[in-house]
């Protein structure tokens, strides 16, 4: 057995620098302004754009202490080689703008309000321009109309999006879908991802043709004899094997998904598990869902069901709802550059998929259906964003069951 084969890939992440507000010493300054210059003087372009925070740290630092030219000098220069940076394209364009230089400041603030997928990013973008932007939901009455179908948000999730899937359902369905926020008590987290990778890590390195191997890597790397104990120690042990195996193959590709995992894990946060999610969203409805109505809730926590690693949602025709959860589609958790469309269209998918099994359509096997089953992103992104005849079909008998 390969070690390599023992984990599957995963998506790209990059981790994006926090930058600092507070005002640098004269001596941080002079160390910030150093690291970014020789980012700037890098001459191989990939790395200055992995170590490009050093640039718009020092920018940040620069403003803070009110040399707003300056800032701006750098943060021009940072965005040549991370124009992906959003947050940084906003910083620029209010600085631009300062600096009256105001057809580049719109010109970046509607960058940003074309490509941004959070909600904190479209509302300053939209000020910037004077446009507006609704940054809140607003409950509405389950209306007459079965059946109806009501969009229920769970924790802190991008209003943008709500409302996008909101108008894009109705014309799908030609039904009504109305906003409803009961009290859903969610229960706590479920389990850390990162210590289920550290498990499938675990395994290999527990057989005996790898046990003796992982004892010498772990010496090496200086970590305790109990380091099986520690997830961080496995998953280094795990990744100094995985790339003593690339080197002997020449073949970098495992150990660029194990790292490419290793950092989209990290990324996710607690997940939950999605029937749980489903049965406490009923219970807060309970009494005020029609028979013949359904409900989606919408979240950005990161569920699982039973053996799987996760799942994009869940639903029920029992309970007359679905769950689904939007964080696996978002850019900043994979390292894509921002697309809202791409994570609208993801979105939607997701909901005509789980929105069919609140209203009891059966499954389906028709690989470009928009709700086929997908194995991962890669399958989700290759299939359409229209619903076979079949799923067409069982849509109008579910949504119309007298004819
Ligand atoms: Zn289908």
């Amino acid at each position: 057995m390969r070690l390599s084969s023992s984990l599957a890939s995963a998506g790209v992440l990059i981790i994006l620098l926090t930058v600092s507000s507070f005002a640098a010493s004269d001596a941080q300054l002079k160390q910030m302004k150093d690291a970014a210059d020789k980012v700037l003087a890098d001459t191989d372009n990939v790395r200055a754009s992995k170590n490009a925070g050093a640039i718009f740290d020092y920018a940040s630092a620069l403003e803070v202490l009110g040399h707003t030219n300056a800032a701006l000098v750098y943060l021009e220069r940072g965005l040549v080689y991370s124009p992906w940076r959003l947050e940084e394209q906003l910083n620029c364009a209010r600085l631009l703008r300062g600096a009256g230089r105001h057809q580049s400041a719109d010109e970046k603030a509607r960058l940003v309000l074309q490509r941004a997928e959070t909600d904190a990013l479209l509302a300053r973008s939209s000020e910037m321009l004077g446009q507006p932007f609704v940054g809140s939901l607003k409950t509405e009455p389950w209306p007459d109309a079965r059946p109806s179908l009501a969009l229920v948000p769970i924790g802190d999730v991008d209003v943008w999006l709500v409302r996008t899937l909101q108008s894009n359902l109705i014309s799908s369905f030609r039904i009504p879908v109305v906003i409803r926020q009961p009290t859903v008590r969610l229960p706590a987290a479920n389990r850390d991802p990162v210590k289920v990778l550290a498990d499938r890590c675990r395994e290999p390195l527990k057989k005996s043709q790898f046990k003796s191997k992982a004892g010498d890597a772990a010496r090496r790397l200086s970590l305790a004899p109990s380091y099986m104990e520690d997830d961080a120690a496995v998953l280094k042990v795990f990744r100094q094997l995985l790339r003593e195996e690339s080197e002997n193959k020449k073949d970098p590709e495992a150990l660029r998904q194990f790292d490419e995992e290793v950092q989209v894990t990290r990324k996710l946060g607690k997940q939950w598990k999605a029937d749980e999610v489903l049965a406490e969203t009923s219970r807060a409805l309970s009494g005020e869902l029609p028979a013949g109505n359904a409900y989606l809730a919408i979240t950005r926590l990161d569920m699982f069901a039973g053996e799987s690693r996760y799942v994009f949602g869940v639903g029920d025709s029992r309970a007359q709802g679905a769950v689904m959860s939007y964080l696996r589609f978002t850019a900043a958790l994979l390292g894509q550059p921002p697309d809202r469309e791409r994570l609208s269209k993801r979105a939607y998918k997701q909901a005509l998929s789980s929105v069919g099994f609140a209203f009891g359509v059966p499954r389906c096997s028709h690989p470009v259906c928009a709700r086929a089953y997908p194995n991962s992103l890669e399958e989700h992104d290759a299939k359409g964003i229209e619903l076979c005849e079949l799923c067409e079909q069982s849509f109008k008998k579910a949504l119309n069951p007298k004819q």
